[in-house]
């Protein structure tokens, strides 16, 4: 099948390899004009791992095995403490190349930021149009652009996205080496009451991924300018256990980002027609679950695998609706399972109790 793939992330890079290997000829269109992706770090779970092994990406040399995750309280005690299996801390950056590394050459066209679709007769897409007047026809169109997605507002709408409450104010620290209690751990210090936590996510022996979730009701300083924002910080990190100080003020605070997480209810289908979506722009996470990542990356793989088993030639319109239905099918349950339990965990966090318990923010 001809296949164009609009935004290349992870999502839409992950596609691209894992349909390349079944023999279809995809395109990825990409709205940066370099391969410079940007962002922090992330955990990457056991089947998000599985996943990019299943398409030839091997990140055994660029993540970092993180086998305990301990949550503490504002004293430093330990709240709950449980082995992980198979989970490494990863810079977003790296996972991005290493997708990008996979590709044949040629495949990701940078610079095409996707505008909308010329439909056909039937009520199908026919050819995708890009800003620089590019138009591009396929035969199923895959719209990987994330939360924000042109591909869904501008084809298959659905429920609405929603703005949270909740936000994370990220940075990046980058020593010699990182503090020893953090080999091989994650760590989170919450402040359950205040309606703030820190959570340290090691990405190597020299860089660590820190946030800070907060409820920007009684934290409104995260809405603040830079500078007076970096001005709290180093007043703030001084009241939380130790290695919290040392790395958020060892990080380049003018460098930090404020996520402003967003939710959406699951619609009935990830399509319409031929275009499908993947990744955020089918289904945003909340960041709770650290989830965004991996279920992308499994998105990939179903697709895969639902057209190997269904196509041995350019399906009719039909057959190909049947088949993104049946991806929808698959996917909705795990999706919907883990949607709940971040806003499980958001809710927790906006709205505690003394007897709040705390959950392992990964999600199987
Ligand atoms: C800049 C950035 C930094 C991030 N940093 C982190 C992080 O540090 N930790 C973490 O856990 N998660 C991070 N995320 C989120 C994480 O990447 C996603 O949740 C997850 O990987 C799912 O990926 P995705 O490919 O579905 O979406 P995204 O990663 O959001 O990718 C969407 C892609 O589509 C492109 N795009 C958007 N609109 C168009 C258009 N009109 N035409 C063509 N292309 C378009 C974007 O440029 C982007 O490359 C980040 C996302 C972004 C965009």
């Amino acid at each position: 099948m001809r296949i164009a793939v609009i935004g290349g992330s992870t999502a839409g890079l992950a596609s691209a390899l894992r349909l390349r290997q079944s023999g279809h000829e995809v395109s990825v269109f990409e709205r940066r004009s370099g391969t410079s992706t940007g962002g922090f770090g992330l955990l990457l779970t056991p089947s998000a791992r599985q996943g990019m092994r299943r398409i030839g990406v091997n990140l055994d040399s660029l993540g970092y095995p993180v086998e305990q995750s301990d949550i503490r309280d504002e004293d430093g005690r330990s709240i709950l403490s449980q082995g992980l299996h198979d989970t490494v801390g990863i810079e977003r950056a790296k996972l991005q190349d290493a997708l990008l590394g996979a590709l044949e050459p040629g495949i990701l066209q940078l610079g095409k930021s996707f505008l909308g679709f010329e439909s056909d007769p039937q009520g199908g897409a026919r050819a995708a149009i890009f800003s620089d007047g590019t138009r591009v026809e396929a035969d199923l169109f895959i719209g990987a652009d994330g939360v924000r997605s042109n591909v869904r507002s501008s084809w298959t709408p659905g429920p609405a996205l929603r703005q949270v409450q909740s936000m994370e104010l990220v940075g990046m620290y980058r020593g010699d080496a990182i503090p020893e209690i953090l080999n091989g751990r994650f760590l989170k210090f919450c402040r359950t009451e205040d309606g703030i936590s820190i959570g340290l996510v090691p990405t190597s022996t020299e860089c660590v991924t820190w946030y800070i979730q907060c409820d920007p009701r009684r934290w409104p300083i995260c809405l603040s300018p830079q500078e007076e924002k970096r001005a709290w910080l180093q007043e703030e990190v001084q009241r939380w256990p130790d290695p919290v100080a040392e790395i958020i003020l060892g990080s380049d605070l003018n460098r930090t980002h404020l996520w402003r997480t967003t939710d959406r209810d699951l619609p009935i289908n990830f399509h319409r027609s031929n275009v499908l979506l993947v990744g955020d722009a089918a289904h945003p996470l909340l960041t709770f679950t650290s989830q965004g990542t991996g279920s992308a990356i499994e998105d990939a793989l179903a697709i895969g695998d639902l057209l190997d088993h269904h196509v041995s030639r350019t399906p009719e319109p039909e057959q190909l609706d049947g088949i993104l239905c049946e991806f929808s099918r698959h996917r909705i349950p795990i999706l919907r399972a883990r949607l709940q339990m971040g806003r499980r965990m958001q809710s927790q966090f906006l709205n505690p109790t003394r007897r709040t318990q705390q959950i392992v923010p990964i999600c199987s």
